[in-house]
């Protein structure tokens, strides 16, 4: 690894992107297809995100002039298309994120293809056709997958943790995420009593991001946030995450993109051969 600095446009010294893993019920219909529940908590708590969060959020995003980055599981497009319809009129990113919110790592390379055929299938029904990026479902991810998604010529993929700017892998942009920029490890709570991982103060979780976006400037990296409306879109979290958005607002050397417009960017770079970040980094 060198320690050159990755170029932002316009001399920004680092890039924000605010994207959304817009799951739906589908990790739970995933986790439990073998052995379906009477139970429907989980699945109500989780009906919440397309019901109500995913508004308010999009409401919040209108209100800052942001775009955003919505990784749609097929299934969800499927279930709740005005929910879909509504990101894209707002003028959003909307990206792939498996059918059933499939683990690939548990699929064959044939699974994993018809995963992405379904899952495009479903969200082009309802926005039209369009070219598209990945996030794999609990950001596991395999050779087969990138084989996969190359082939569909799929614009990138945001689920890998090795780097925190931009870099190539296997002949795919990668737009890092990082488990300290998801609001699932705070947020997410299912039951089980207060001794299992209580869900986090917002306050704190807002400090937390803070803190990482303070040391992802220092070395000029992509601040990527991901958050799922079922936890997100919870009032108080609503609200702490406005702190955080008119807090970044007030730095004037971000640069606020979509995922799409990140790895366009980074193409751009390989064209242009000026960045010191573009080689391979697997395996080095
Ligand atoms: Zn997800």
């Amino acid at each position: 690894m060198n320690s050159v600095r990755y170029t932002w446009p316009e001399g920004k010294k680092c890039a924000v992107v605010l994207s959304f893993d817009f799951d739906g019920i589908t990790p739970y219909l995933w986790r439990s297809r073998h052995s379906q529940s009477k139970g429907i908590s989980e699945k109500e708590q989780r009906r919440f995100g397309p019901r109500q969060g995913i508004y308010r959020i999009l409401e919040l995003l209108e209100k800052w002039e942001i775009k955003g980055s919505f990784y749609i599981p097929g299934v969800t497009a499927e279930e709740y298309p005005q929910a879909v319809e509504a990101i894209a009129k707002c003028g959003h990113e909307i990206g792939l994120h498996g059918y059933l919110h499939e683990r690939v790592d548990e699929l064959t390379r044939d699974k994993i293809e018809e995963t992405l055929i379904k899952g495009k299938a479903a969200i082009e029904h309802i926005v039209g056709q369009r070219k598209m990026g990945y996030r794999s479902p609990s950001w596991e991810m395999t050779e087969d997958t990138f084989e996969v998604i190359k082939k569909y010529e799929v614009l990138y993929d945001s689920s890998l943790m090795g780097a925190d700017h931009p870099y190539w892998i296997n002949q795919m942009v990668e737009l890092p995420v990082q488990w300290l920029l998801d609001d699932a490890i705070f947020y997410r709570y299912v039951g089980g009593g207060a001794s299992v991982n209580p869900p986090a103060n917002p306050a704190t979780v807002i400090d937390t991001w803070k803190k990482e976006f303070e040391g992802i400037k220092k070395y000029g990296g992509l601040f990527m946030l991901t958050m799922h409306p079922w936890l997100s879109g919870r009032g108080s979290r609503i609200l702490a995450l406005e702190s955080l958005i008119s807090y970044l607002k007030m730095d004037s050397e971000i640069w606020w993109a979509t995922a799409q417009e990140v790895a366009a960017y980074h193409q751009s770079l390989e064209v242009e051969g000026k960045n010191a970040c573009l080689t391979e980094m697997i395996d080095r």
